[in-house]
């Protein structure tokens, strides 16, 4: 198989070596498999090529955009051929007036809503990923993001794909006229994980910027209310375009407690942080309150591969072990070095990444 790749793609966009397979064996989840070849192809002609290429050997393909993904979609798993679309990296068309982009599925998310800025349009769909997420990827996941309680998830902004079918065949499911006849595949082939094959080209729909954004910061003494606040404005008829809880600069002066342990992903901002520590507040860090989910995930795939079968009780036992390990390693830092627990914390983080690079060198 390796052989024909490289004679339809070039020796340098067919890859068999033992680091590039070990980079392509997982996506940002945990879970990780073994491919038989990785490629790039450039165009959707050569993506056609590789599944080909793939069926005659018998290998089954996995498509891959930017390898964001949490859920294993784009993990090798069986020794297929991994179809990395990255290459694909063109935005073909922009029209401004109908408020449509054909773009290959590699252009990364928040580059499509750079390039069509000068228009007064951006592409909605927005995932926290999206400086590093592929459109494809996005069409494949059908991701989401913080304005899509506005806007709708992907499947409401793709309007066609182009699709390479298992055969090598390649087909366009939807179009730009509203009203398609026969079944939406286009419906079905968003969220499919490239169960159905992979998109080489994308028609997306182009939203208006606001004429105007205004931020509110909302101060609440308990979060029920503030939920019911939520409530009541989008009951009201206003949908917001995104909303977030936070300490910021504006109500971290007011906090009357001596312990946060922030329970969120980021919930403080770097000026509310500094205003914290200068009051004595004790932060007890994200990355450590709020780790106990992570390290449950990794409990699942430990017990996965080797058929342990905790009970809820061992998880939870092992959970507070752990915890509580990490928190004295953190609490000690922060008194060894004399700094706050974050930084304690990054620290620990960024000492144990390099011990294990000096051990295990940078790949392994
Ligand atoms: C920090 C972080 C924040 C995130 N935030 C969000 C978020 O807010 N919302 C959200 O929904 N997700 C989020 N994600 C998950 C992830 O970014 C999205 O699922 C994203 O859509 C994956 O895009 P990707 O290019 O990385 O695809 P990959 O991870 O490479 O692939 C994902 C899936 O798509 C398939 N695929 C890729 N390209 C194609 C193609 N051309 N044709 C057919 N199938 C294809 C793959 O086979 C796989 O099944 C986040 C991830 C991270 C790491």
């Amino acid at each position: 198989m390796i052989t024909e790749l490289r004679a339809a793609l070039g020796t340098d966009r067919a890859r068999a070596e033992t680091l590039e397979l070990a980079l392509y064996a997982r996506d940002a989840g945990v879970a990780s498999g073994h491919a038989a070849a990785v490629c790039f192809p450039h165009d959707g002609h050569e993506v056609a090529e590789a599944v080909r290429i793939a069926a005659r050997h018998d290998r089954p393909f996995v498509a891959r955009g930017s390898g964001t993904g949490l859920a294993g979609g784009a993990t090798p798993i069986g020794d297929p051929l991994v179809i990395v679309t990255t290459q694909l990296n063109r935005i073909l068309e922009i029209d401004g007036d109908a408020r449509v982009a054909w773009v290959e599925p590699g252009v990364l998310n928040l580059d499509l809503s750079r390039a069509v800025a000068h228009l007064g349009l951006h592409y909605a769909p927005d995932p926290s990923s999206q400086q590093a997420c592929t459109i494809g990827g996005n069409v494949a996941t059908n991701a989401g993001g913080p304005h899509c309680l506005a806007s709708g998830v992907t499947a409401t902004h793709v309007l066609a794909v182009e699709v390479v079918l298992a055969d090598g065949s390649i087909t366009m499911l939807g179009g730009l006229e509203p009203d398609q006849p026969g079944y939406d595949l286009r419906g079905c082939f968003v969220g499919s994980e490239g169960t159905m094959g992979i998109a080489i080209r994308i028609a997306v729909r182009l939203t208006p910027n606001p004429p105007a954004v205004r931020t509110l910061l909302l101060d609440f003494d308990a979060i029920e209310d503030a939920g019911a606040t939520v409530s009541g404005i989008i009951a009201a008829g206003i949908v917001p375009a995104a909303l977030e809880m936070q300490i910021t600069k504006e109500n971290a002066g007011r906090l009357q407690c001596k312990i946060l342990a922030e329970g969120a992903n980021g919930p403080t901002t770097v000026e509310a942080d500094a205003i914290l520590q200068d009051k004595g507040v004790f932060v007890i860090p994200d990355v450590l309150a709020n780790a106990g989910g992570v390290v449950v995930s990794y409990f699942e795939w430990v017990q996965d591969l080797q058929n342990f079968f905790w009970t809820e009780d061992e998880v939870n036992q092992k959970l507070r072990d752990i915890l509580i390990r990490a928190f004295h390693q953190v609490l000690y830092m922060s008194q060894k070095e004399k700094v706050h627990m974050r930084l304690a914390a990054l620290m620990i983080g960024i000492e144990r990444v390099a011990r294990a690079m000096l051990w295990r060198g940078l790949y392994a």
